[in-house]
């Protein structure tokens, strides 16, 4: 019997691009390289195609109709830390700067060439295979200074037991869980406190800085859970 090559499971890439020829071209080439392809022509389509299907890589135009690519990009780095690459127009530094900072992993400038873009596609799904591959102890989650055994409801500060309440618990796994990824204040508030919380969302911050508190050397000076301004909290190692 003849081996079974490794690029029998073609990884799926979600395509968000307005202009049809340009994502049919892009479609093409990806196709060519052993990828699928899904295409979505908004951002509203772009989150649906994304929960639906659950992509290895998104590629992200940022000027779409309905939702902004950038406010996709918020909301699928919110729950997913697949890699984002941007398709940006040459005169858009903000844009890029505002999307790297909301979680993109890389951006491509407009025009760019088929080559470069497979590329770079690859690379990412490359890394993430990789990082995908080097999962922790299972079950154990590690970020900086805290490690939690969410199953022995454990959580150790420099290696020394800390109590934490159900939430503190419940917000700092969340953030180990998703270590590096910017969490809005609504992702964080609906996945701790539940979809239907209509309490004060101070509620997050009291509980953020009591799990400073807790974690961080200097708690005024946090260098673990980060503020990031406007828009939430991310855990950084
Ligand atoms: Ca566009």
């Amino acid at each position: 019997m003849l081996p079974i090559p490794n690029e029998t499971r073609r990884p799926l890439v979600l395509l968000v691009e307005d202009e049809p020829a340009l994502a049919d071209t892009v479609s093409y080439s990806l196709g060519r390289e052993g990828m699928d392809v899904v295409q979505a022509r908004d951002g509203e389509q772009a989150m649906e195609r994304f929960r639906a299907g659950r992509p290895a890589l998104v590629l992200l135009d940022l000027m779409l109709p309905r939702l902004s690519g950038l406010d996709v990009c918020r909301l699928i780095r919110a729950e997913s830390t697949v890699p984002i690459v941007m398709l940006t127009a040459k005169d858009s530094e903000a844009d890029k700067v505002a999307g790297l900072e909301l979680g993109a992993d890389d951006y491509v400038t407009k025009p760019f060439s088929m080559r470069e873009l497979v590329s770079r596609v690859r690379a990412h799904l490359r890394r993430a295979e990789m990082t995908h591959n080097v999962e922790p102890e299972p079950g154990m989650l590690a970020g900086g200074p805290v490690e939690l055994d969410p199953d022995r409801h454990v959580a150790l500060i420099r290696g020394e037991p800390m109590p934490l309440t159900p939430k503190e618990f419940e917000l700092l796994e969340t953030f180990l869980a998703r270590k590096g990824r910017l969490l809005t204040r609504q992702y964080l508030i609906e996945e701790i406190w539940g979809p239907g919380y209509v309490g004060d969302t101070k509620t997050l911050d009291v509980h953020v800085k009591r799990l400073r508190q807790k974690i961080e050397a200097d708690p005024h000076r946090p260098a673990h859970l980060l503020t990031v301004r406007g828009l939430g909290y991310k855990f950084v190692d």
